[in-house]
């Protein structure tokens, strides 16, 4: 049997973004939590490095505010950035007191508790971490005070279909009422009725065949607001980390650019050296110029990857100053004390998403996103590492203040209707969800991957439009699953990330077209508006 939940608000989505909203609301109001799988299987856990802020006395809001202006290529929503990095110290001094456990400075004669790093962009230390695994310490805390937290409710394994606005209902007024939601253990589609509805469902990067992010990075939130009637912009500007290890059953394993830094060399099958030939700082080029590098020569061998070694090196420094890809590695039959490790470039950071204001408001009333499923002008054409985790902190924070000025004047939400399965059957083929998953991260991989060209991308489209076609036949006749509305999602996604790539007739920034190798005069940003806005 389906249920009906009806909250105050629902949150869509479990990690840095949807945890900190729900903490920051639930003492005032009813607050709904779903995750489509366990709380913590979202790409937050998997952040490394750390988050940015401005936290030393040294550094300054206006270097901030620069460096982030220049990494994102004149693309950045200056707004945005302010406000983003103004408010950088009130989140963290949030998640301190959260109880996140982040490394202490050692430095005994400095007034600075946390020991800051620095990362590639920022031109002070201003990277807050815990240890080299800040998203897990992060994850971890939000966790333990969301699952104690009274006026929460928390429901794992719920994955949402599709949002319930007035204008689906046709009752009058305009706005988000809710989602319909798979339950993952009885198979029925919930009805998550609410007055607020927020979408912070993380990134699309699984739209690729090689990812650094987790299974769920589905673009699922993207996709919902973009049927739902909400604009989205710069879907084209995709973030590559250049070393993934590629092996059939390491999912998602980043090899560390400290790796390169210490010396590692990138080599063809052959064993030969390349990056010479790209850029005179060779393996040390910057993360997009390195990507580019490796993706251009696997292209022109069809290689499935290349090779990163580091076995130069004694072994007893490798084992201590990587013990984590050591370790990992190993478990994988490499020893990177001997051998060199198969690594591809993998997509790992959405910078489009869900158009919204300084609020986390998207244009459809009710109805807020943050984190990496939205687009607040941040990051421009590219992300400044580290700036991701502050965004989902620091907009879940002006979300939830928006909602508790509202939360008096918006009414309860309208009767809605049971999911209707009526017309559907059982799937007796869901071998073409397999096989249409597997076309689309690969064609999507091939063509709209790290450098584009027109041509590729008339293929792209061509293909996503006929895989559309399909998956909307398939979605009209059989029952759902997960798998159906993860790639239902994903070729939404899919389709506009191609029409941005399309629009952009100049390289900036992630964006790298061979028919457009320059930078246009002027710099805008590509917004894809819904038939029915
Ligand atoms: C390997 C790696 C390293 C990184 N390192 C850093 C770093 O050092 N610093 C930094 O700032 N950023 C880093 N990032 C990026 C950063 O981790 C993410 O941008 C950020 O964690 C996104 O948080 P989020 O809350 O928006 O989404 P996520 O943490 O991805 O969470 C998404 C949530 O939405 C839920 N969800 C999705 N779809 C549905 C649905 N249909 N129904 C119900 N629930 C749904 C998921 O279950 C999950 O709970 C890294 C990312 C990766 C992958």
């Amino acid at each position: 049997m389906s249920q009906v939940f009806q909250h105050d608000v629902l949150i869509i989505g479990s990690g840095a973004a949807g945890l900190s909203l729900a903490l920051q609301l639930a003492d005032h109001c009813s607050v709904a939590v779903l995750s489509k799988g366990t709380l913590d299987d979202g790409s937050t856990r998997w952040a490394q490095g750390g988050i940015a802020a401005v936290l030393d006395n040294e550094d300054s809001i206006e270097s901030h505010v620069q460096d982030t202006l220049i990494a994102g290529a004149d693309l950045c929503d200056e707004e945005a950035v302010r406000f983003t990095v103004e408010n950088s110290k009130k989140s963290i001094d949030w998640l301190i007191k959260q109880g996140v456990p982040f490394t202490p400075n050692d430095e005994h004669n400095s007034d600075q508790p946390y020991h800051l790093t620095r990362e590639g962009g920022h031109s002070h230390r201003r990277i807050i971490h815990a240890a080299d695994a800040t998203g897990l310490a992060v994850s971890n805390t939000l966790i333990d005070q969301a699952i104690h937290k009274d006026g929460l409710e928390i429901f794992t394994n719920r994955m949402a279909v599709d949002l319930i606005t007035r204008r689906k209902l046709d009752t009058h007024g305009h706005g988000c009422v809710g989602a319909y939601a798979l339950n993952g253990e009885s198979e029925h589609v919930d009805v998550f009725k609410a007055r607020f509805v927020i979408l912070a469902t993380g990134g699309a990067s699984k739209v690729y065949l090689y990812t650094s992010n987790p299974d769920g990075s589905s673009g699922d939130g993207i996709a919902m607001a973009w049927r739902s009637g909400c604009r989205v912009a710069n879907m084209e500007f995709n973030q590559f980390h250049p070393t993934c290890l590629y092996h059939p059953q390491a999912k998602s394993f980043l090899i560390t650019e400290a790796l390169r830094g210490e010396g590692a060399h990138l080599l063809l099958p052959n064993g030969k050296r390349f990056m010479h030939r790209f850029d005179e700082r060779k393996e040390l080029a910057p993360r997009d110029v390195v990507a580019r590098a490796i993706d251009h020569e696997m292209k022109r061998l069809g290689s499935d990857c290349v090779y990163l070694d580091i076995s130069h090196k004694p072994a007893d420094f490798i084992k201590s100053h990587f013990p984590t890809v050591y370790e990992r590695c190993l478990e994988y039959g490499i020893d990177i004390t001997k051998d060199p490790i198969p690594v591809v470039p993998a997509a790992h950071y959405t910078c489009g998403g869900v158009i919204v204001d300084t609020k986390g408001q998207t244009d459809m009333p009710n109805l807020y996103a943050i984190g990496e499923t939205s687009f607040t002008g941040l990051h421009g054409a590219n992300r400044m590492a580290s700036n991701s985790l502050l965004e989902c902190l620091v907009y879940a924070e002006s979300a939830a203040q928006d909602i508790l000025s509202k939360l008096d004047t918006v009414p309860e939400p309208p009767y809605v209707p049971d999911w209707d399965e009526s017309q559907v059957t059982d799937s007796d083929e869901d071998v073409v969800i397999a096989h249409n998953w597997d076309e689309l991260r690969r064609f999507m991989w091939d063509y709209v991957g790290i450098v584009r060209t027109n041509k590729r991308l008339q293929r792209a489209k061509h293909r996503i439009d006929m895989l559309n076609k399909e998956i909307s036949e398939y979605y009209s006749n059989y029952k759902i699953s997960g798998d159906l509305i993860e790639l239902r999602n994903l070729s939404v996604v899919a389709d506009l990330i191609i029409r941005s790539a399309l629009m952009r007739k100049e390289s900036r920034g992630l964006h790298y077209t061979l028919d457009y190798p320059n930078l246009s005069a002027e710099p805008r940003n590509t917004l894809l508006t819904p038939d029915q806005w």
